[in-house]
């Protein structure tokens, strides 16, 4: 094969007239549409000088053209390289620094702030806005539609994808073509997907959610998408009775859920809704299913490996858990101290190996050596279970961990009790630093209604349920926690603030 990425996800479609994308407005792109757009933006790659190897930072809107990117970097043998749409200027250049990018492409909004840093570095800007104008496609109008795919092997890189930044600054995860190649054949074939499905896409594609998981599914299977530009209420409810499956970060049920149209009869085209990136927790599993009859499948990844656990199919889709280990990947459980696999059930580090594992991170051999062991597997920073029939249980991230007077405290386990008392919405808790212990347990709490719930009622609840240890020192109610565009709470910035509590 002369460039397996290229030639398995978007060759195997050249010339068919088959629909990849609706859009909102109704209009449908071919495969073969979507394919020449493709092919003339890899000419004007070429012909702005990049080779094969070197990298492409993109930060644009999602749109058909910001895809169609993603085919002409693989076609090209490009690096792509997508950035999250909210980074700020500042940001953009800790990028295109740490990866070297030949080419940045952004919004031409941006493009005068960016324009002078990727001076600096060396790097070209060309633009790409929402609408699938700009200076980009100005040089790609008028190019043959076919390319000359260049030749890739299996291990080149395809794509350096920034973590993204919950525990620390984002670092860039080296995938390689058969990373990305291994995992879409995995996952479509243990979720079943067929050219007859049609994925509801209202996630980012700056993410290995909406980018690699979705989007690889569908390419290889040869399905389509209704390409939603982000997730609307009204436009989801709207195109939902059209699609097959959808894919989604758990505010996208909560979202649903609380909308009266949002009902069985809406949902009852759908084979397949599934939940990442952040806990799915349980009690919305359950309002899910008594509203739609559907069991969200929720499934288990990150950008250095894409997917690793996944609820069955077929089988038991087990509320508040992640499901098993993908066909080719390998789970354990280990001690963070001496990294030795813990006996069954106890709670560790997870540590994965498999074919979809990462090739380390971009320039940063430090934090490779510690993350990837020799042998292979990758520590996750994760820490989880599996329980007696082998279903993972993700207990939180490492960092969250606190460690109180010598003890060991995980956090979730005092979240989901929070979560279950009167007049609470949700909860995050950490560990903010006392003279006394070290760190101390600090409640932060969302009120479901307008009127507070009653701190001591939650107190007292707090007290019959757990340890002495593990009892918050103090609560606050907050309007909502903070999130990333990915609706993972970011628990650095609430330490952050809450850090002089108690020193
Ligand atoms: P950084 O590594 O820069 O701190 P990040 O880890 O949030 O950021 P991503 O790779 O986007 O960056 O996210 C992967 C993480 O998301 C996983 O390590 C895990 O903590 C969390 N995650 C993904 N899916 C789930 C899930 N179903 N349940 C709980 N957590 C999940
Ligand atoms: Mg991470």
């Amino acid at each position: 094969m002369r460039n397996p990425l290229f030639d398995t996800l978007f060759g195997i479609h050249a010339g068919k007239d088959t629909p990849f994308l609706h859009l909102a407005n109704g209009t449908v792109i071919s495969h073969r549409a979507f394919l020449e757009q493709a092919a003339r933006m890899a000419h004007a790659t070429a012909e702005a000088g990049l080779k094969p190897g070197d990298r492409v930072a993109v930060q644009v809107e999602k749109s058909p053209e910001a895809l169609a990117l993603y085919a002409a970097c693989a076609q090209a043998g490009l690096v792509f390289l997508p950035l999250n749409t909210g980074y700020t200027a500042q940001e953009l250049d800790y990028f295109v620094e740490n990866s070297g990018a030949a080419l940045v492409i952004c919004d031409s909004a941006k493009k005068d702030t960016l324009a002078p840093i990727a001076g600096r570095l060396g790097a070209q800007v060309e633009t790409l806005d929402r609408d699938g104008t700009g200076t980009l496609m100005d040089r790609a109008r008028d190019m043959p539609a076919d390319f000359p795919t260049a030749e890739r092997q299996a291990e080149d890189l395809a794509a350096l994808l920034y973590t993204s930044g919950t525990t620390g600054r984002s670092k860039g995860a080296m995938l390689t073509q058969h990373n990305l190649l291994s995992n879409a054949d995995t996952l479509a074939r243990y979720w079943h997907f067929s050219a007859t499905d049609v994925l509801l896409h209202a996630l980012p594609i700056f993410h290995t959610h909406g980018l690699f998981v979705a989007t690889n599914i569908i390419l290889a299977t040869g399905g389509s998408m209704i390409f939603l530009p982000k997730f609307d209420l009204d436009q989801i409810i709207e195109h939902l009775p059209r699609a097959t499956t959808m894919m989604g970060v758990p505010t996208f049920y909560t979202r649903l859920l609380s909308d009266s149209r949002f009902t069985r009869d809406l949902a009852k085209g759908m084979r397949l809704f599934i939940s990442g990136s952040a806990p799915l927790l349980s009690e919305t599993h359950v309002q899910f299913e008594d509203r739609t009859g559907h069991k969200i499948l929720e499934r288990y990844g990150m950008t250095e490996t894409n997917m690793n656990t996944s609820n069955p199919y077929d089988g038991e889709r087990r509320a508040g858990t992640v499901g098993f280990p993908l066909p080719g990947v390998e789970l354990k459980i280990t001690d963070p101290e001496s990294g030795q696999t813990l006996p069954a059930g106890e709670i560790g580090q997870i540590e994965v190996r498999g074919e979809n594992v990462f090739k380390g991170y971009w320039q940063m051999p430090e934090k490779t050596a510690a993350e990837l062991r020799d042998d292979g597997f990758f520590i996750t920073g994760d820490l989880g279970r599996q329980d007696a029939d082998g279903y993972v249980h993700i207990i939180g991230r490492n960092k969250d961990l606190i460690i109180s007077g010598g003890y060991n405290i995980y956090p979730k386990e005092i979240e989901e009790l929070l979560d279950a008392q009167d007049g609470v919405l949700e909860s995050a808790v950490i560990g903010v630093p006392h003279p006394d212990f070290g760190e101390t347990v600090l409640g932060v709490i969302v009120p479901s209604g307008d009127t507070p719930p009653d701190e001591a009622a939650i107190m007292a609840a707090v007290t019959q349920s757990l340890a002495r240890f593990k009892h918050p020192r103090r609560l606050v109610m907050l309007d909502e926690l903070p999130r990333n565009t990915m609706g993972k709470v970011q628990k650095n910035m609430l330490r952050e603030r809450y850090a002089d509590m108690f020193t």
